[in-house]
């Protein structure tokens, strides 16, 4: 809130910016270098007739000018053309805690520059705008709830007011009492766009053959290394239904059961480079940072879990081979016994996909099979996978190499002991 400070505290004055009128704060910011332009009184949008931060100027007679017609007129400072960038955190739209798990991530200490509290308990955190960068305006660009006004924006700039609620800058964050911060290398690798003569790779050029991997090459660093590659995440966003493969860009959440009008979640690399999902609204909180596998594992599922080593080393190595990113291994499965029923195609079909995803990490090695693991793998319910194993089974399709628990690890083909019922 506002703090009375003595007016001899500040030689520039500008201490007391929200003591002031629009007018004379906008003859301040310009001296500083900033583009202004008003904004209706009360309200966001540029005032009638104005072009908005087109219009902006830091020249003084035209700031006089358009206040001498409309004193009571906001303020607001054009971003592009200031070469400033503002990120607008705004808590209605989850804006908080995607702040939090920034912080979380990058550490706190980009939160070291000047900031305006806007009138609705929302935040705009102000930076240098880096020289040479596109850096588009847009909604929910840094995560849900946290909205960026680069190039082409603006950002309602203390002391306006908005239905009685006054902008003020944070106390000992002005812009005349904090340094400007540079915007931070990570946010800007999340908000920079190529420039337009630099297009980014057409996906389906880039993707049209398979990468040829030798058979139990992938695992390990080999197999972790594509969770931290782009061409990965451009890969698997069509089959896990992401709307957006922009980092950061927030959206509706896509795990199961996870219903939301809102954006709530958002993609983004974690410190060890990985491309992550967080699921602002997860119910468990230890299941808010998801692997992409993790992701496509629970739509198969249906429900959200953490997967397991060999787990996640399954889903990943699908993931690879559904998106054409890696051709599975060749698979010596005898063919299907005629007339079979579809849910036994589905599970034969399913067989050959873990086994051409099992032996890229591991060749011939036997592929563990649960019935409620089979039902995620292949598609029908659980009871249709026993009935569906058991024919396989007798058909001498697959055997059964050992029994581990609860589970069972299958081989192809009918086995030493030729067919036999599980
Ligand atoms: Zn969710």
């Amino acid at each position: 809130m506002s703090v009375a400070v003595a007016p001899d505290l500040s030689a520039e004055g500008l201490f007391l910016v929200e003591e002031w009128a629009c007018a004379e704060a906008a003859r301040a910011y310009a001296r500083w270098g900033l583009k202004v332009f008003p904004l209706a009184p009360d309200a966001k949008v540029p005032i009638a007739g104005s072009r908005g931060f087109l219009d902006a100027t830091d020249d003084p007679a035209r700031l006089a000018a358009w206040w001498a017609a409309t004193p009571s007129a906001n303020l607001a400072i054009a971003t592009g053309a200031s070469d400033l960038v503002v990120v607008d955190v705004d808590p209605r739209k989850g804006g908080a805690d995607t702040l939090a798990f920034l912080v979380q991530q990058h550490g706190g200490d980009f939160l070291q520059t000047p900031t305006a509290l806007t009138g609705g308990g929302g935040q705009h955190l102000y930076y240098r705008r880096p020289a040479g960068l596109r850096l588009p305006s847009g909604v929910d660009r840094l995560g849900p709830g946290l909205d960026v006004r680069g190039d082409g924006g603006y950002a309602v700039a203390p002391p306006s007011t908005v239905a009685t609620r006054r902008y003020h800058w944070e106390f000992g964050y002005g812009l005349d009492e904090h340094p400007l911060a540079a915007l931070p290398a990570w946010m800007g690798d999340l908000l920079a766009v190529p420039p337009v003569d630099e297009p980014a790779p057409s996906p389906r050029v880039a993707f049209a053959s398979p990468d040829a991997v030798p058979a139990g090459t992938l695992r390990g660093p080999a197999l972790a290394a594509y969770a931290t590659k782009q061409r990965f995440l451009e890969g698997v966003a069509p089959r896990l239904g992401l709307p957006t493969t922009a980092l950061g860009r927030a959206f509706r959440c896509v795990l199961p059961g996870h219903d939301e009008d809102r954006p709530s979640a958002a993609l983004y690399r974690n410190r060890a480079g990985n491309i992550v999902y967080v699921d602002f609204h997860a119910p468990d909180p230890a299941l808010k940072v998801l692997a992409l596998a993790e992701v496509y594992a629970a739509q198969r599922w249906g429900k959200v879990e953490r997967l397991s080593g060999q787990q996640y080393a399954l889903w990943t190595l699908r993931l690879l081979v559904e998106a054409g990113l890696v051709a599975p291994a060749p698979v010596p499965l005898p063919p299907l016994p005629p007339g079979a029923r579809p849910a036994v195609v589905k599970v034969y079909n399913g067989l050959r996909l873990l086994f051409g995803c099992r032996w890229l990490h591991t060749p011939g090695a036997p592929a563990p099979f649960s019935w409620r693991f089979g039902a995620a793998w292949c598609g029908p319910g659980q009871r249709h996978v026993g009935e569906a194993m058991g024919a396989l089974l007798k058909a001498g399709v697959i055997h059964r190499q050992a029994k581990v628990g609860g589970l069972s690890l299958f081989l192809p083909g009918p086995g030493k002991d030729g067919a036999r019922s599980p």
